[in-house]
């Protein structure tokens, strides 16, 4: 059994699980608590709106399993709100620190700090190609992206895009502010199963 639970409450977890089937990797949507069981080894939590889903995620219940998971060292891969979800510290557009539940810290897991929308309206959706540590150069889709803001200690930072660290990584725990499901380049994911 090696299954990877996509988070399905909300937002691109329909992409992620296209990019699965290319690989040829088992996978399941989490929905609902029961959704998540013994056989999910990994888990993906995609990009969307980080305070619905995070909302969403207490009233189904798997906040809890996925926090458990985390915890426990199992691979997570947060792609753009799924890296907000991670982020040990969250900061709104204009840099100041969140500390209520409703717009983060979430599981507060990766130690990182995330700047929500950091690019702002103009430039909220850019596309381009940038190296990844340890995977090579990849194209890059960012819609509405956060960025990293400051890698702390624990965490290694993987990619960087006009000065922005925009991937890291803590053990098996990893954050993108972009969006890979949406290119057809599968080397990020193929990464993340190897974890
Ligand atoms: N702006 C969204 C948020 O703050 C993230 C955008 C995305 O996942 N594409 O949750």
């Amino acid at each position: 059994h090696d299954v990877t639970g996509i988070l399905a409450v909300q937002g691109a977890f329909a992409e992620h699980a296209a990019m699965l089937d290319r690989l040829g990797a088992p996978w399941r949507l989490l929905r609902a608590a029961e959704d998540f069981d013994d056989s999910i080894t990994r888990v993906i939590l995609p990009g969307g709106e980080s305070t619905t889903q995070a909302k969403l995620l207490h009233s189904t219940g798997l906040f809890d399993p996925i926090e458990a998971h985390i915890k426990a060292g199992k691979p997570v891969l947060g792609t753009c709100a799924g890296l907000i979800l991670l982020a040990e510290h969250v900061e709104t557009a204009d840099g100041d620190t969140i500390t209520d539940r409703h717009d983060g810290p979430y599981f507060a897991t990766l130690p990182v700090h995330v700047r929500r929308n950091a690019y702002g309206r103009q430039l909220g959706s850019f596309h381009t190609t940038a190296e990844v540590k340890g995977i090579g150069t990849i194209p890059m889709t960012f819609i509405r992206a956060p960025f990293i803001t400051s890698v702390d200690d624990g965490a290694e930072e993987l990619a960087r895009v006009n000065g922005h660290v925009v991937a890291a990584r803590s053990g098996n725990q990893i954050g993108i502010s972009f969006h890979p499901e949406l290119d057809s380049d599968t080397r990020l994911h193929e990464a993340f199963l190897a974890l």
